[in-house]
């Protein structure tokens, strides 16, 4: 069997702890920890998790722009972690990612046409005419018109910016899109808009996705394989039916639960599972099962043993000792 497009094993990432007047580093933490994954083209992986589990670091190390502590991350068959700097380049062309906030990424000072043309002008050989005919072309590809290219970012509203923000990532033509919250920030009604042009774009090109977002409802609609993190780890990995139709880890029955139905009567008569605390801090995560200080099932075993990622029986892996199914919605 081929190898999928982009493989990531064991992914960790460490960060400083800093103190004392110079502030030097005296420890450190592990903000991601042991995340694998991988992502075959034309597929979406959703990546889900409450904030500050590590979704945006794992996803930063898919294109190195973070370099990992340890672990591997492999795009096409290479390790990208032993890349020289040109190779590096080359590939970073062909994994792209798109922000959460597109206003960021975009220079205030550039009209939007000047913010695409940039990668192409960096990267491609292409003539002037062949960049301005590209920008014209991504623009209507992502629901724009080509007078759109002479606007400056703050003429557009926010789910107009994301969209520039998906042609300026799609401007190299790119096999990987990383897409960090990429709907999180704009209203409910436009969201969809967005979620759709991105299948549409995928559905076109064969692009292999990798969807972050803190909540499961986002990601329902476009992905395949669901990825759920908590406190740095992946505790559940399945295909979106699993996922969503037999969840066995009682956190990812807990997010599940959140999502609000469309139905209002089944939505009165639900249980919904209400986790108690906050995430605690990963700079001192309680041992054995990290989720178990907010679980309802957790017991000393908990406590003591971690659990892994493993089938437990249901098709999907799971950490959980206790895991078994419960549909939730
Ligand atoms: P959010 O949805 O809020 O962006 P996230 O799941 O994407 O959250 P990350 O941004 O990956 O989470 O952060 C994971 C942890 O790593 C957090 O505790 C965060 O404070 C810490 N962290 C992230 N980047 C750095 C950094 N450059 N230096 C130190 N700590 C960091």
């Amino acid at each position: 069997m081929s190898e999928s497009l982009l493989v990531a094993e064991n992914l960790v990432k460490r960060f400083p702890i800093r103190g004392g007047l110079l502030g030097r580093e005296i420890d450190s933490f592990a903000a991601v920890d042991g995340v694998s994954l991988s992502v075959e083209r034309g597929k979406t992986l959703g990546l889900v998790g409450e904030s500050g589990c590590g979704k945006s670091t794992t996803g930063r190390m898919l294109l190195n722009l973070l370099r990992p502590t340890s672990g591997s991350v492999r795009f096409d068959g290479r390790e990208i972690n032993e890349m020289k700097r040109k190779e590096l380049i080359a590939v970073r062309q062909r994994i792209q990612i798109v922000f959460q906030d597109p206003f960021a990424s975009l220079n205030p000072r550039m009209t939007v046409g000047a913010c695409i043309a940039e990668p192409m002008k960096v990267h491609t050989d292409l003539s002037k005419d062949e960049i301005l005919q590209r920008i014209q072309n991504l623009l209507s590809q992502v629901g724009l018109s080509p007078e759109h290219a002479n606007r400056y970012p703050h003429e557009f509203s926010g789910g107009q910016r994301q969209r520039v923000g998906i042609a300026r990532a799609l401007a190299l033509e790119p096999e990987v899109l990383v897409l960090d919250e990429p709907v999180s920030a704009l209203d409910v009604s436009i969201q969809a808009g967005v979620v759709n042009l991105l299948e549409e774009i995928q559905d076109r090109m064969g692009l292999a996705y990798v969807f972050i977002a803190h909540d499961l409802s986002v990601v329902r609609h476009i992905s395949d394989d669901v990825a759920v993190m908590y406190l740095g780890k992946i505790v559940e990995y399945g295909s979106k039916d699993q996922i969503y139709n037999a969840p066995t880890h009682p956190y990812t029955q807990a997010l599940l639960s959140a999502v609000p139905l469309a139905d209002p009567r089944r939505e009165r008569s639900r249980n919904r599972i209400v986790v108690q605390g906050d995430v605690p801090s990963p700079i001192d995560p309680p041992s054995g099962c990290r989720f178990r200080t907010r679980c309802w099932k957790a017991t000393d075993k908990c406590a003591e043993e971690e659990p892994l990622l493993v089938d437990r029986g249901y098709g999907q892996p799971s950490a959980c000792h206790y895991a078994e199914v419960q549909a939730v919605i």
